[in-house]
């Protein structure tokens, strides 16, 4: 497995770091994980990253805790597409990529979250928030 192996099923190896997640783990909840973490590494310096990357967990916030709308599945992605290339470094491309591919590839989880919100059993992991609330 490589770099050459993910280019062929159409996506690519980023960091070189895989996680591997079975089909329990709702990609909604994945996201706002994910998302909190890229907000909290931003350095602010730039406008397109310091609050893209708020607004995407504020976004993901709501679609997880049933304050969401339809309508917020397109709000993710423009929020990405309007980070990608307009920042000073490629940290912000870094967040906008895992975020379009992964509406791309669950958008109709991210639907059902926006209509639904999440379904009960799905797992909450808080780790990200608690090194961030914990000053890590
Ligand atoms: S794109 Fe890079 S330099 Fe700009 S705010 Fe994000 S981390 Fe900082």
């Amino acid at each position: 497995m490589g770099v050459d192996t993910y280019r062929a099923l159409g996506t690519m190896l980023g960091t070189c770091c895989a996680i591997v997640m079975d089909d329990t783990v709702n990609m909604v909840e994945a996201c706002r994980n994910l998302m909190r973490f890229y907000k909290h590494e931003s350095c602010g310096q730039c406008t397109p990253c310091r609050e893209g990357t708020g607004w995407l967990v504020d976004v993901l916030d709501n679609l997880c805790t049933g304050r969401g709308k339809p309508e917020d599945v397109d709000l993710l992605v423009n929020i990405s597409n309007n980070m990608m290339g307009n920042t000073i470094c490629a940290f912000a491309d870094g967040t906008a990529m895992p975020m379009l591919g992964m509406v791309q590839k669950f958008r109709e989880e991210f639907m059902e979250a926006a209509i639904h919100g999440l379904p009960d059993d799905v797992r909450h992991d808080d780790s990200v928030r608690s090194m961030v609330e914990g000053g890590v």
